[in-house]
């Protein structure tokens, strides 16, 4: 029987370099092998966004066009609207009851994120439990593969934990899925932060204008103990060389770059000339791809709407499954 693959984004804005070296890559690449559903999580972006509800639609659109640009086929790939499925909901309020708080609570990801949002007004529990919510996600359409950044690890542990409690306590109907991690697990932000991120404002969006990616490059984070051209270079740990591992394919003109740097024989704005010619050149198609659909809402709302319906047809499926092995699938009359 042919794997499925399931995974996402929350659409609280475009999609950057982060997403596309973390998991777009790999989804591209593994959709003509894999059943392939792609889930715009409208429903995880509301938990620290519940406040703007206003920005999803239009971002729901924004991330739809990026993975276009990129090249998922909507032939092969269903587009999911989260909030559209709403037996989403229903799987979620189930595997509650399977997860302790302390589970929730030992989440590394989560309590960095908290942290970092800096909730005034305490934690919601939208937010706190959203592991619960994706392990819904990603059980219902019952995937075997989860590409996904590192950042989501713990979320693919919590999601295998609930199935095996699940399968164990009534009956065997959910898949473990397995996270698959890309090319590069956690992409910095041009900050020199630990992760591009949306909610950081350190990214480079795959939809950037070339002015864009020349300010961003140019004033990205380098070696800070470096002053002068000549002063001898740290490559291991600077962004921006990091940036030419991933999207410089020149492997030679990267390593001549890396020597010269080290020995202090070449600028920092030389540097990031070349890493914004590498980038420039590969975000090009991207660019152009995400122009032509731009100018073709109609058709992507229906690629949309289309993968909804698909996505949403197997969720019911699933759930099916779910009530009669939980013996709730009650048949009154
Ligand atoms: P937000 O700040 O709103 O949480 P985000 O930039 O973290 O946005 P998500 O939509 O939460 O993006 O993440 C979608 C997917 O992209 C996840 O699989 C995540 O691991 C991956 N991803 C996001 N940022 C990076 C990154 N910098 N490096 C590698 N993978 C990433
Ligand atoms: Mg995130």
């Amino acid at each position: 029987m042919i794997k499925r693959i399931l995974t996402g984004d929350r659409p609280t804005g475009q999609l950057h370099l982060g997403h596309y070296v973390g998991s777009l890559q790999n989804r591209v690449k593994l959709q003509h092998e894999y059943d392939t559903y792609v889930l715009i999580a409208d429903v995880q972006a509301l938990t620290d966004n519940f406040e703007h509800p206003e920005m999803l639609e239009a971002n729901i659109f924004e991330v739809a066009l990026d993975y276009l640009a990129v090249g998922i086929d909507p032939e092969k790939t269903k587009i999911v609207v989260q909030s559209m499925v709403p037996e989403l909901a229903e799987l979620t309020i189930y595997f509650m009851n399977l997860v302790t708080v302390a589970t929730l609570e030992r989440n590394p990801t989560v309590k960095e994120e908290i942290k970092q949002r800096n909730f005034v007004k305490g934690v919601p529990v939208g937010f706190w439990s959203y592991p619960i919510s994706q392990a819904a996600d990603i059980t219902i359409f019952k995937a075997d593969l989860v590409p996904v950044g590192e950042d989501q690890l713990p979320m693919i542990e919590q999601a295998r934990e609930i199935v095996r409690r699940f399968n164990r306590l009534y009956a065997k109907v959910l898949i473990e899925p397995k996270a698959m991690l890309g090319a590069m697990a956690r992409l910095p932000g041009t900050d020199g932060g630990a992760k591009m991120s949306k909610s950081l404002g350190n990214c480079i969006y795959l939809g950037d204008s070339p002015e864009t990616v020349r300010k961003r490059v140019m004033s990205m984070f380098t070696d800070p103990k470096r002053i002068h051209p000549t002063d001898p270079g740290t490559v291991e740990g600077n962004p921006v060389f990091t940036y030419h591992d991933v999207f410089n394919p020149d492997k030679g003109e990267v390593e001549e770059l890396k020597e010269r740097y080290r020995k202090g024989t070449v600028g920092d704005v030389e540097v990031k000339q070349r890493l914004y010619d590498a980038l420039n050149h590969f975000l090009t198609p991207i660019r152009e791809r995400r122009a032509e659909y731009a100018a073709n809402p109609k058709r992507v709302y229906e690629i949309i709407m289309e993968g909804t319906r698909r996505g949403r047809e197997l969720a019911r499926a699933t759930m099916e499954e779910v009530r009669t092995a939980m013996k709730i699938g009650y048949r009154f009359g």
